[in-house]
């Protein structure tokens, strides 16, 4: 993990409580948050608690056979992410043990052996460097020296580490190098510094950046329901609650592949150790859409076992979220998916029982909030310090979307509630949706996203301008949202009275409201043509349904009854749509529409001639 020095202390086991261990001898030399590591057994750990006369540290790994007296040393570093090629279409756990090596190595069928000592990331592979600058150059922190493409969707961009400046004194030609060679060297004000492509990050500490930027470009879902009624910004955060079985894992891995950032970090939480096997399994076989090559090419798994301790769980969230700011800092939108939230909470529950420390609601730690929105500030649009290969300025951002899993679904407990007070989006999942197959299951009453009104003009240069209908996306979901509460409403009237007592201008109300839900909310992630609906595709079949409600109302205006207007054969073709066009071809839906314009002449032309007669 380390390189040591002769001024490494050394302590010794004074007590073992499960994970924690009680260390003296180290209480002088160590701060929060350190790392220590118990010498015989290779075991890490961090200091949690400073006393006069020892010191409490939580390990990263069992404590089984642990003895007292054994040799505690101090590693002087807090848990750091290793930041350089080689972590894309990698798995790693909560403390970056690179999980695919240590499986193929040790044969391991989903335990991981204690005490494993493999690098996060490979010493010896070679990466193809071209340099970007040259031998005077003046840098400055997070300017790009050079770059590496790191899989054929992703150049990685080799920046200048923060708190590092001067002028290059030498730098290596074209050609293959390990992320531990030197590949240049730097000027700095009192001496010169050999650089390599590895960085070190805290990972408690974010990433600094110039300044935030306001969230003004989607982070296009491909979800129907999410990107016109409760769309998330890039940069932006969105917690997804949801019981047992109501599409929270599906909908995680429709954004993984479907999403229009850059790079995804996908941090699985408590997952059973064979389960690692399978996501790997799983993600290895997904090929990104828009590229055609595997989908791994622009992830980065984070994989929390539930047989690992909890400290290493513990850890996940933030280890995931310091890889995906170095990403943010190369220029990359990078969008972090973590499922789910209420599996990591569960471990910080578990440590603070073990410190019993008092409890706050349903026993988690008073410090849920805090974890909770350290975890979530870290998402944001924002300019960034530091300069590309070519001098210009870098924007870049990072998308946080956590599924939470309250227990028996209610949503007033506490990781669901306090996640609510941090997040600018809400997907809430309904176990009635899901049970009648209405997927993805987001209730259109209990979601919300603050994020439209700052969506509204990209959106707008999106628009497909149609004579007939003059409304934009902001437009349109304002009339959805009507038409979906007026037509909530009426359900409920109806159960009294029965439908057929409506007036026909409110069972238009229905009508609309159903073929809203049924072939525009409702979208079958497993089909080739339905799994993504592009900005365009979606707007014009919103669009056709908003036409059709707007020239049903003049019939029913003029006369015309319900079943006049469900007799229409465009209605069939409305409701196929989402199966039947694929996105590229969006343009058919302007047929679908001209249809629809032709049926209604005509019908109005029978009725006149009927009128007539
Ligand atoms: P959770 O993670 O909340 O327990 P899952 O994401 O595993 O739930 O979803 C449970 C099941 O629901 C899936 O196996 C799938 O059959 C169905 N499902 C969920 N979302 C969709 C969807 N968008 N399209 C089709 N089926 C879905």
């Amino acid at each position: 993990m380390t390189e040591l020095d002769e001024t490494i202390q050394t302590g010794f086991i004074s007590a073992i409580n499960g994970t924690l261990i009680e260390i003296k001898g180290l209480e002088r030399f160590v701060k929060l948050h350190e790392l220590i590591k118990i010498s015989n057994h290779n075991i890490l750990g961090e200091v949690i608690q400073i006393y006069s006369n020892h010191v409490v540290a939580q390990c990263y790994e069992n404590t089984n056979n642990l003895r007292l007296n054994e040799s505690v040393i101090s590693l002087q570093e807090p848990l750091s992410m290793e930041l350089a090629p080689g972590l894309l279409s990698n798995i790693f756990d909560g403390i970056q043990r690179p999980l695919k090596e240590i499986y193929e190595g040790f044969g391991q069928s989903g335990f991981l052996k204690r005490g494993i000592e493999v690098p996060s990331l490979s010493r010896t592979r070679k990466w193809h460097f071209k340099p970007q600058k040259k031998i005077g150059d003046e840098l400055f922190p997070g300017d790009v020296i050079g770059e590496v493409q790191e899989t054929t969707l992703i150049s990685h961009k080799i920046m200048i580490p923060h708190k590092i400046s001067g002028k290059i004194v030498s730098i290596v030609k074209e050609g293959d190098y390990t992320i531990s060679d030197e590949i240049y060297v730097i000027k700095t004000k009192d001496k010169e510094e050999s650089m390599k492509m590895l960085q070190k990050w805290p990972v408690t500490d974010s990433r600094p950046f110039k300044a935030r930027l306001k969230p003004k470009r989607p982070l296009l879902t491909g979800l129907r329901v999410i990107d016109l009624l409760f769309p998330i910004a890039k940069g932006g955060t969105v917690a997804v609650p949801g019981g047992f079985g109501t599409g929270k894992t599906v909908i995680q891995q429709s954004i993984a592949k479907w999403c229009n950032a850059d790079i995804i970090v996908f941090i699985g939480c408590g997952e059973r150790g064979n389960e690692i096997a399978d996501v790997l399994k799983e993600f290895g076989t997904l090929i990104d859409p828009q590229s055609g090559k595997p989908l791994l090419e622009r992830i980065v798994l984070i994989a929390n076992t539930s047989n690992m301790p909890v400290s290493a769980r513990e850890a996940s969230i933030f280890s995931g979220v310091t890889i995906a700011e170095y990403y943010r800092d190369m220029g990359y939108d990078v969008a972090v998916l973590a499922d789910s939230t209420s599996r990591w909470a569960e471990s910080l529950r578990e440590i603070s029982g073990l410190l019993e420390e008092m409890p706050a609601e349903e026993g988690y730690p008073a410090y849920l909030p805090t974890k909770l929105s350290k975890f979530y500030e870290r998402a944001g649009a924002v300019k960034l310090i530091g300069l590309t290969g070519v001098g210009e300025e870098k924007i870049g951002s990072i998308s946080i979307i956590g599924s939470v899993s309250p227990p028996s679904g209610d949503f007033s407990e506490p990781v669901t509630s306090t996640s609510k007070r941090f997040v600018q989006a809400f997907w809430a999942l309904d176990a009635n949706l899901a049970y009648s197959k209405h997927y993805p299951a987001i209730n259109w009453f209990d979601s919300y996203s603050n994020y439209p009104e700052y969506l509204a003009d990209w959106w707008s240069k999106k628009d497909i301008n149609w004579p007939e209908i003059d409304y934009n996306w902001y437009q349109c979901r304002s009339e959805v949202n009507e038409i979906l509460s007026k037509e909530n409403e009426l359900l409920n009237i109806i159960q009294l009275i029965g439908e057929e007592n409506l007036p026909e201008i409110k069972k238009l109300d229905i009508f609309i409201g159903k073929m809203i839900r049924e072939s525009f909310l409702i979208q079958n992630a497993f089909d080739k043509i339905d799994a993504f609906t592009n900005a365009e595709k979606l707007l014009s079949q919103i669009k056709l349904i908003l036409l059709l409600h707007n020239e049903s109302k003049d019939l029913i205006q003029q006369g015309f009854i319900i079943d006049d207007i469900k007799s229409l054969a465009v209605i069939d073709e409305i409701m196929r749509l989402s199966l039947s066009i694929p996105n590229q071809e969006f343009l058919k839906i302007l047929n679908i529409k001209n249809q629809l314009i032709r049926e209604i002449e005509s019908l109005k032309l029978i009725s006149r001639v009927r009128r007539k007669t």
